[in-house]
């Protein structure tokens, strides 16, 4: 196994200490060393924030690009290509010259002598900071149940994205060669778990797929007899908009051929069906294809942070910041996004953003604060965090969606058109802004999809995975066997 040290010295023990130091050009010519984890919205924003700050920023993340998770069910269904929600990390920070970026896996933060450790294939690095930013997000919740995610996946990745692509096209390529008519009828019936925002739109995607685009593709089954199941164990549909605008949502999703299933709680999921308790008792839905859209886990870098700073955990593996999103006697290190339990605060792209933002500001004016020009500091430093709500969508269909903004409450088209504009402004690039626009056009104004690609090789990777059983889990952890280079 390879270990590269980058940058290797122990960081200050106070946050004061490193801001003595870099007051004084660094200490030893060495500028301020910042490590952010992850490159979704915390890590990138936070990146982002510092270009004009006197220090070095390492960026480490296990996967290569930013990813804009609001948009993954539209790669599911075939709208949208994974690079233009997954643009390349490094392409982004290219021209910012005080960054660098590192693929790679955390697995270990050592809080006493200020380093990470993170793991790729049979590389190790480990690097050294003054200041942390922990934006390493949340992954999907099975309660419990993580048996579960074999016969339905979540949507947190790319691979998630692509994989239920596979499955939802394969589901009505299925139907069309089966003779055996219950077998075709489970396989035209989708089942979405999960009646928040993402299972809303996956489940609005699948039947308007179905509804629209699929329509005159195939001979032997009609694709509009696919039956939508969108299903929840609470009472409503998009709780957090409230009972007017979830009304509103339940109304189209049935206009467009979703049927709403609230109260069902999911107590059993296998390759064929799912098993489902409700007020009527126990009961089975056949179906291949299921979507799980129920749930997050904050990354397990969470639990480990708190370990060492006796920082508290919430149910959901959040950790318990203070409010200026540092960990207890560690004001050198922040956590900001879906990682944080602060005072009730949603999982939601904004807080991961305006928390990133936050952190770069800190990390400057502590900076600052010692500089000879005190007024650089401005009236940023500890200040606490505040956050900024504003407000919330979902798309149903083409044309229709709903939006709460402050008070204001709006469906239909006018939220459409919002959630249309919204989106287009945090896509990042121009050339994926043009392409996106130009997909959402073949696919709402006509009817086709563009991204309906389904390789042979990821169906021999799924074969290949089920064959290795239950408990295997892929990771991109070092080969077996002795090492080819010794
Ligand atoms: C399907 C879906 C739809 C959504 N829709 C909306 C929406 O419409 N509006 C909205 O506001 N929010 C939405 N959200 C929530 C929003 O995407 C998140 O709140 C936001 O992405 C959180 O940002 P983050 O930086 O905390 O985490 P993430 O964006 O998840 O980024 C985490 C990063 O950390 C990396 N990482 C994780 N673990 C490690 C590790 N051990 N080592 C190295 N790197 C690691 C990941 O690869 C990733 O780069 C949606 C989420 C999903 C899944």
């Amino acid at each position: 196994m390879l270990i590269a040290e980058h940058l290797i010295s122990k960081g200050p023990e106070d946050p004061d200490a490193a801001d003595r130091s870099n007051a004084q050009g660094g200490g030893a010519g060495r500028r301020h060393q910042v490590v952010v984890i992850g490159s979704g919205f915390g890590g990138l924003f936070t990146t982002q924030a510092l270009k004009r700050a006197d220090v070095d920023v390492t960026l480490i993340a296990k996967t290569t690009h930013h990813l804009f998770q609001p948009l993954l069910y539209q790669v599911a269904t075939g709208i949208l290509s994974e690079g233009e929600i997954a643009p390349s990390t490094r392409e982004i920070l290219r021209r910012q010259r005080n960054s660098r970026v590192l693929l790679g896996e955390v697995t270990d933060v050592d809080l006493a002598n200020h380093t990470v450790t993170s793991t790729v294939l049979d590389q190790t690095s480990v690097t050294a900071y003054d200041s942390l930013v922990v934006a390493a997000g949340a992954g999907q919740s099975y309660f419990g149940n993580d048996h579960f995610a074999r016969f339905a996946p979540g949507m947190k990745s790319i691979d998630d994205a692509l994989e239920l692509r596979g499955r939802i096209f394969s589901s009505f390529e299925m139907a069309e060669l089966v003779e055996d008519e219950e077998q075709r009828t489970r396989l035209l019936t989708f089942v979405v778990v999960g009646a928040g925002p993402t299972g809303v739109e996956m489940a609005g995607q699948i039947a308007e797929l179905s509804h629209r685009t699929l329509r005159h593709e195939f001979r032997r089954i009609d694709p509009r007899q696919a039956r939508v199941i969108l299903l929840d164990a609470a009472s409503s549909v998009l709780g957090s908009f409230g009972d007017s605008l979830g009304a509103k949502a339940v109304a189209r999703l049935g206009q467009i051929g979703v049927e709403v299933q609230l109260g069902a709680k999911v107590v059993g999921v296998d390759r064929t069906g799912i098993e489902v308790e409700d007020a009527q008792g126990r009961r089975r839905i056949e179906s291949v294809c299921k979507v799980w859209a129920a749930g997050v886990s904050a990354s397990p870098l969470g639990a480990l942070l708190a370990k060492q700073s006796g920082a508290g955990l919430d149910r959901a593996g959040r950790i318990e910041v203070l409010p200026d999103l540092t960990l207890p006697g560690h004001p050198e290190v922040f956590v900001v996004g879906d990682m944080i339990a602060l005072d009730g605060l949603p999982g939601v792209a904004q807080l991961a953003i305006q928390g990133g933002r936050y952190a770069a500001r800190q990390i400057e004016a502590r900076l600052a604060r010692k500089s000879p020009d005190r007024r650089q500091a401005g009236n940023v430093y500890g200040q606490p965090f505040e956050y900024h709500d504003k407000g919330s969508m979902a798309t149903i269909s083409r044309f229709s969606a709903v939006a709460t903004i402050g008070r204001l409450r709006l469906s239909g088209f006018t939220a459409w058109l919002m959630w249309l504009a919204v989106h287009l402004v945090y896509i990042i690039g121009f050339k994926h802004r043009l392409t996106t626009l130009l997909h959402w056009a073949v696919s709402f104004v006509g009817r086709g999809r563009s991204e309906r690609t389904v390789t042979q090789q990821q169906i021999f990777a799924r074969q290949a995975i089920d064959q290795l059983g239950e408990d295997f889990t892929p990771t991109l952890s070092p080969r077996p066997g002795p090492d080819p280079r010794t």
